[in-house]
Formats: C-alpha cells, structure tokens, sequence
C-alpha cells in the first residue's frame, strides 16, 4: 500500500485517498498549472493513525522518498541553514470543512535558517516574519499553546512601537517577537521550540490527523453528515512566499460570481501579505480586478488560468494563489460554493457555453437550493433583536403583531393588520387563526404538530418547539430565557427556514421565484429576472425526463388552483376531516356522540350536502386529472370537546346547581370515548366501520359531485382511499358499501363513473400484507407520517419537540426519520409492500402522501422504487418536480 503520492502522481477523481484539496492540486499540476511542487499523504494512513495511535510503519520512509525528491526538484533541502527549503502543512479531507482543520506555514525555519533565509530573500524582515508565523501556528495548532497568547504579544509589540499594522514592524522587532513567542512556547509546553525541520513536519502532519477528530471537527460532519471515518489527508507542499515586498501578495479568486453566476472578475487581492491574512481579515484587501493595475503580467496569467479551469472543470471554480516576486503560484482550486441563485443560473449559463449538457445541469442545482429560493427572507443584516429560536417547519420569513388566541388573530387581521399567532401548540381550532396570520410561532411540538403540518400545507411560516419561549395565553404574552416579556400587539419577526424568532420588524424581500411559479411573472419576458429564466428552463429540463409524476396534498380549491400552477398532475390527498373543521366540527360531534339512528342519520343529511359542494369544487379544480380523496380520518378527541374544560365546567355548573342536562351527557359520552392513544385508538377505517353510514355518505357524496361533474361535461377523475387499514378485512367491508353506494349513484344519474377504490399503506401489518391488501385495492397510497411513527414507535406529535435534538446530537440519525425516508427501517417496509402489491395486482397504481412526498432524498427513494407518484403540499411541488427530474436524469 502507497501512503504518499507526489503531486505529479494524483489526478482528481482521487479525492477518497487524497483528499479535495490533494487530489485539485495533482490535477492543477498535470494540467501544467504553476504549482509549487509537493506531496500528499494519503487518507489511508490517517485511518491508520487514527485506529492504532500510530503511523504507518512504512509512512516515514515513504516521506523522506518523497521529501529527497522533493529537495532535489528544488535545489534546496528542507531547513538548510543556508537557504532553507520552507513547506506548508496542510489539511485535506474528501469534503472541505472549512476551517475545521489545521494547517502550519513556514515549516523548516529554525534560529539557524531564519538566517540563510534573510540572506537570500536579501529581506532580514521577511524572514524573521516567517519565522514568528510559523511558531505562532506551531505553537498553537501542534503544541496546543492558547493562541490568545501569541496575540496579545503581537499586539503589545506593535502598540510598544505606537503602529496598528504588522507591516509596520521592522527585523528587529520582529525578532525580538520571535524571542517572546519562544518563551511563550516554553513556558506553555514546558520544552523548547523544535528546531529540526523534519522533526516541525512530523509533528505537523500528526497534528493535521489529530484534528480529524476535535469537538468542532465531529461537530460539523455530524451537520453537514460527513461520515466520522473518512480521515483527511495531508498535503507537504513547498512555501512560496507573498509577504516578499509589494511585487508580492495574495489572493483568493473566483472563475464567476458565487453570488449571482455572473462572469467576470471576482475576488480579493492583498499586497505583501502571506496566506491566511486574506481570510482573517486583517488588512483591507483590494478588489481582485486592482491587480491589473499592480501586476499586469501576473493578472493576465491568473485570468488565463481561471479559463483554463472553467473550461476543464466546467463549473465555478474557487482559487487560492500567490504571487512571489511577480511570479505567480497557484496553492489550491475546487468547485466552488455558491448561493442556491446562482447554482441556477451558473447550470444554465455553462449549457449555453456548450460545457455541460441538461441532465448535467439537473445535478448542479437540488430541491433544497430551489425551496430556498422560493421564500420570501429576511434581510439578515438588519439589526433586530433575536430573542429565542424553535424548530424551522415551515420556511419564510414573517414579521406581524403578536397575538395569542385564533379570536384576535382574525379580528385583527380583519382591521387590516399583519399578525403572528402564537400558541403554545395549535388544534384544528385555531385553523381560522392561521389562515388570518402571517405566520405561526408555538412553544410546543415538532416538524409533524400540527402546527407544522397545516402551515406547511398552507405554505405559511411557521416556527415551532421554541421551547425557551414561555407563552401565558391567558396574559396574552411571551417571555423569553432573559426575561424579555412580549406583549399582544408587539411586533415579531418569525425566520421559518432557520427557526429564529426576533423582537420587531425584520426587513423582507420577496421571491421572484414564486412569482414566476404563481404565473405573476413570464420567463419569456425580455425583461424577466435572470433568475426566473434559469429557474424555468432548469425545470423544463426536469418535467421532460422525469418518471415519477408529481401530485398535491390539498383540501380545497384554492390549494388545489395553486398546485396546479405550480404543476400538479392531480390530488394525491385530499383530507376530508380538513372539511370539517370550524363550525363544521359540531356537526360531526354530534354524528360521534348520536346514540340514535334518528338523531345519526339528522347529523349525516346535514353534511352531505356540505361534502358535495367540497368535492364538486375540488373536481372542478383539478378537471381532467385525479383527485384521490380520503375518507375521514380525524385523531377522535379532535372533534370532541376538551374533556378537562368540559368537565370543570359541568362541576362548577354542578356546583351552582345548574347543571345542563346536555352537558351531562355529552360529558358522559366524551369519557366513554376518551383515549389515552388517540393516534392509535379509534381513527380512520376503524370509525368508518364502527359509526354505521358515516363511509357511505362521504362516498356518495364524492359520487355525486362526480356524476353532476360528468353531467355538466367536466372530466372528474376521483379515486377514493380508504386510511389506517391493517388487514383486507376492513378494507372489503368498506369496498363492498362503497361499491353499492357508487352502483346506485350511477344508475341515478345515468353515468359511469369509473371511481377507483384503494387504500393508505400507513400501518406496518397493511405494509407487511400487502400482498393481501392488494386483492382488494386499485391502489396503494404510503402514508408514510403514520407509518415513520408505528414503525419506529415515535409519536409524531411529540418527539421531535422533545428528545430528537438530543438524538441527532448523538448522531443516532443525521435527520429526523419524519422529515426523510428512513431507507432501511420504514423505506424497506415500503419497498417490500410496493413489491408485493404489484405481485397481486400488476397494473396496482402506487403513490406516496406523507410528508416525505416533498422531501428531496426521499423523492429519490421513491423513485428508486417504482412508486407512480409522490404527493406534497402545493408548494412543495416544484420541488419534488425538479428533484423526481434529477432522479431520472
Ligand atoms: C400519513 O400518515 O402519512 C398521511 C399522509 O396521513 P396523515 O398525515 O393525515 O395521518
Ligand atoms: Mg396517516
């Protein structure tokens, strides 16, 4: 096994083995790039390290190899006295970390060298510069020193001599720093500085492997989930020096505009300056395109070679180098970050450049960078006080005034105000509330409250769980972790994409994005925003290869006129206990709590017509495509009145010797009924079959809105799902009535309706017989919300608000199962069902509704495994669109 691979050995597809930054620089290298030559220690011998506490056996060997031959190419040898050959030490793992690891500059200088070193640089400044840079991160990053300590001399050696820039300190202070640094160094560490150059490289590079594994380091890989094994890399590369006067410096570049796409000169310059004083800040840099004006010749040649780096790696490139002497270098490029706009625009500017192709462009841009786009945000740069942070569920950005009950919140919103409802977790009570508020802040519960469910569906912002929010409805307001108390009337700032709440009014800016997807804006426009243009073409290019199709989770027309917009191919789900929220809920109280078939059949003949008007208008909608409406399937206690206020009521009324004999009963009935696990307990197909009629007038009313529809020439497509069904026993029962139902309604209206029938896939029994299931079902639909919650045992409503941050901390899961499909554990289930299902009933159609229908890795999951569709929240549309099209591409 080779542990070291010379610069001129590697190429980047190497990137496992050398890290990015090793494997950009052999590809620079054999590119004929200006490279100071070096060499790169591989991953592999970090693991080694990592696992045994020790190096390779045959890594020192390999090095020296290395390193002779390294000396030879340069004439010089590592810490010579005379004329010290100097290199860097630096970290490089697969996936940059930024500023995650460590790196050490100047490694060879000693008291001896920094002498050879001013010699032939003929600069004593320069050298002893070095030399104090080199100890100071030695000193820190190998040896541990506090480097606070190093600062502070600096700074009393610079306000002792009355300058406030580094480059306004001479030799001898410098030196005299160099004497301060060491002592430090001696004191802190209880020996001396090393002055054996290969002994600096060898502790460096133990150093650059050791980081691998700091709190930060496992820290940001859990966040952005790179994997804890990968190890870095470590690249010994030969020091080229831009603090050599004013004909030196450096810079960082890029091949285009990271923040708009844009072509043309970008980046940052800094005269006589060394590596990491352009990121630190600290001197002002110049703007990149002033070097032209400094250096004409070298500027040149860093815009030949940003073309030449476009045009190999054909993407956005980001470039370190430096410039000695009026020679330039370059230390490091890769592909370059850059804002989720320019992703899109940076795809569709290298398409008509002819270096990439459409199916390449849909890799170079995601989901989540398109979700991003489509909110409207808050100009973070505003100063507005931020007062506590919650789970961000649904994203956008909205500012109103507090309020803190459904009443206020559509009173005021009536009177023309912009209000934020704030609770300490909602119900289908506040419904109205949150239609009439900006945006929705709760105290309690996680990315599945309902909260985050409805407001996600309504496309509102919503901030939930913000546990150090303490909220007092009854007082009508807010306090915060310091005492910070928020009033009713107060304005607040809600940021649903980071979670962050804010006292006062923080700035928005609107997205064109929506305003294009609303069809407000015209890509066809000359004028249209650039970003709309790349934005349209890019999902051209999804719409045209992608396999899945894409359907809305949607309850009404509204929701459903706007999926269309946004290109719905139809209703994957439309909830029919949503219809009955409001005033509404009395009635279906009194259908639950009916002990006779009078008073039964009373409740029923007064929502039927209620429900023929809902579907009629959602057929009308979505005229010509497929509308899957479920039967009821309310959580039971939803449409009951609260047991613990029913029940202080009914005793103060007791008390008072007034009782009602109404409320008696109905509190008599709601203890009957009362479950401990209302998730589990009588919901969906269980009440359809334990309150007779209740399926049969939900299904008669979808089948005469469906007839009328047809009558009046429209080209309603309804299907018809059955949920929580865990044997095919429920479901024939059902399909029997709702068959008979169907039979009739046709012969009244003289009309064939072709209404399928299928069921939810929600509970693990329905997904483990589904082979079963299927023999009495057109169609499977994955409630995968209910199914993440009974495969894993977690309820939905309360989890993620209470230990999942600790869960993701410990890395048990990179991302809550809620959120994406856990492939193995939920995704195996349904990967099995779906299988299953088709062996029955081969042309049995296949769709997903739970909220993972939106959800960019889980659309790729559903696409590996043959599902027709997904479903999602309409504005969650464009996203599973684009990212089905990435899947197929
Ligand atoms: C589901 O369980 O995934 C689903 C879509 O149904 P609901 O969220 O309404 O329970
Ligand atoms: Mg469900």
């Amino acid at each position: 096994q080779k542990f070291v691979y010379d610069f001129t050995e590697g190429n980047r597809d190497l990137k496992d083995l050398l890290g990015g930054k090793g494997a950009n620089l052999a590809e620079m290298t054999n590119l004929g790039l200006p490279v100071p030559p070096g060499f790169t220690i591989t991953t592999e011998a970090c693991k080694v390290y990592l696992d045994s506490g020790e190096e390779p056996a045959a890594l020192r060997d390999e090095v020296s190899a290395h390193l002779v031959a390294l000396e030879t190419t340069m004439g010089k040898k590592l810490g010579q006295a005379d004329d010290p050959l100097l290199v860097s030490v630096r970290s490089g793992a697969k996936f940059s970390m930024p500023g995650m690891m460590d790196t050490v500059l100047n490694i060879g200088l000693s008291d001896d060298s920094v002498v050879g070193l001013a010699a032939q640089a003929g600069d004593e400044r320069f050298a002893w510069d070095s030399y104090r840079r080199l100890i100071q991160m030695f000193g820190k990053t190998v040896l541990g020193v506090d480097g606070e300590l190093f600062e502070e001399a600096l700074e009393s050696a610079k306000h002792a001599k009355g300058v406030t820039v580094d480059v306004d300190l001479d030799a001898g202070d410098l030196r005299k720093l160099v004497d301060e640094f060491k002592g430090i160094v001696a004191k802190e560490t209880g020996r001396d500085f090393p002055q054996d150059a290969r002994e600096q490289m060898d502790l460096a590079v133990r150093a650059v492997f050791d980081s691998w594994n700091t709190d930060r380091a496992k820290l940001y890989r859990r966040q952005e989930r790179i994997p804890g094994d990968l190890g870095t890399a470590v690249n010994v590369c030969s020091m080229v020096f831009g603090n050599l006067g004013p004909d030196s410096g450096t810079g960082v570049a890029f091949t285009r505009d990271p923040a708009s796409g844009q072509q043309g000169v970008y980046g940052d310059y800094l005269q006589n300056a060394q590596g990491e004083d352009v990121v630190a800040g600290i001197r002002n840099t110049v703007p990149l395109a002033d070097l032209e004006g400094i250096d004409k010749p070298s500027y040149d040649e860093l815009m030949r070679i940003m073309e030449t780096l476009e045009t190999h790696y054909k993407d956005l490139c980001d470039i370190e180098f430096t410039i000695e002497r009026g020679k330039l270098w370059m230390l490091q490029t890769r592909v370059g970050k850059r804002t989720a706009g320019a992703a899109f625009r940076i795809a569709t500017q290298l398409v008509d450049q002819g270096l990439i192709d459409e199916a390449e462009a849909l890799q170079r841009v995601n989901g989540a960078q398109l979700a991003q786009l489509m909110f409207p945000r808050f100009d973070e740069s505003a100063a507005v006080e931020k007062i506590g942070r919650g789970i961000a569920a649904s994203p956008g950005a909205a500012v109103g005034k507090a309020v803190f009950d459904s009443y206020t919140a559509v009173k005021w919103s009536r009177s023309g105000e912009k209000v934020i409802l704030i609770r300490r977790e909602t119900n289908p009570d506040d419904l109205n509330g949150m239609i009439a508020a900006e945006g929705i802040l709760t105290s309690r519960g996680g990315k599945t409250s309902h909260a985050a469910v409805v407001a996600r569906g309504m496309g509102k912002t919503c901030v939930c769980g913000a546990e150090e929010l303490e909220v007092d409805t009854k007082r009508r307001c807010l306090t915060t972790k310091d005492g910070t108390v928020v009033q009713e009337g107060d304005v607040v700032s809600i940021d649903g994409s980071s979670g962050k709440v804010y006292l006062g009014e923080v700035p928005v800016v609107p997205s064109p994005v929506v305003e294009y997807f609303e069809g407000r804006m015209h890509a066809g426009a000359d004028d249209a925003d650039e970003l709309v243009k790349a934005v349209h073409r890019i999902m051209a290019y999804a719409d045209r290869v992608r396999r899945l199709r894409v359907r809305a989770n949607a309850d009404n027309a509204e929701d459903a006129a706007r999926a269309r917009r946004f290109g719905a191919q139809g209703i994957g789900l439309c909830r029919t206990e949503h219809m009955f929220l409001g005033e509404r809920r009395e009635m279906v109280e009194r259908l639950i709590l009916a002990d006779t078939e009078a008073d039964r059949d009373a409740a029923l003949d007064g929502l039927l017509p209620l429900q023929k008007a809902d579907f009629t208008e959602l057929f009308e909608a979505m005229d010509g495509l497929p509308v899957t409406v479920r039967l009821l399937d309310p959580p039971l206690h939803e449409f009951l009145p609260d047991i613990t206020e029913l029940s202080v009521r009914v005793a103060l009324a007791e008390a008072r010797q007034d009782a009602n004999e109404n409320d008696l009963r109905l509190l008599q009935a709601v203890h009957k009924l009362h479950e401990q696990n209302p998730m589990l307990g009588l919901r969906g197909v269980r009440l359809g079959l334990v309150i007779p009629g209740l399926f049969a007038m939900q299904v008669r009313a979808i089948a005469e809105a469906a007839a009328e529809r047809k009558n009046a020439k429209g080209d309603p497509r309804a299907e018809i799902m059955i949920p929580l069904v865990g044997t095919v026993q429920e479901l024939e029962i059902v399909r029997e009535e709702a068959e008979r139902v169907i039979a009739e309604v046709e012969q009244a209206h003289g009309v064939n309706l072709r209404l399928t029938l299928g069921t939810m896939i929600e509970l693990p029994r329905a997904a483990l017989t589904a082979g079963q299931i299927a023999e009495s079902a057109d169609f499977f639909s994955f409630g995968t919300n209910d199914l993440t919650q009974t495969v894993w045992g977690f309820s939905r409503d309360d989890v993620e608000a209470s230990f999942f941050t600790a869960y993701l901390e410990k890395g048990i899961f990179g991302v809550s199962p809620f959120e994406t499909i856990d492939r193995d554990g939920v995704g195996s289930l349904v990967r099995s069902a779906a299988e299953a299902g088709r062996a029955t009933r081969p042309d049995l159609k296949l769709g997903v509704c739970g909220e993972h229908g939106g959800d960019p890795d889980s659309v790729h999951f559903f696409h590996e495994v043959g599902l027709d569709y997904v479903s999602c929240s309409p504005f969650r549309i464009p996203v599973a669109r684009l990212e089905a099209g990435r899947a197929a591409a």
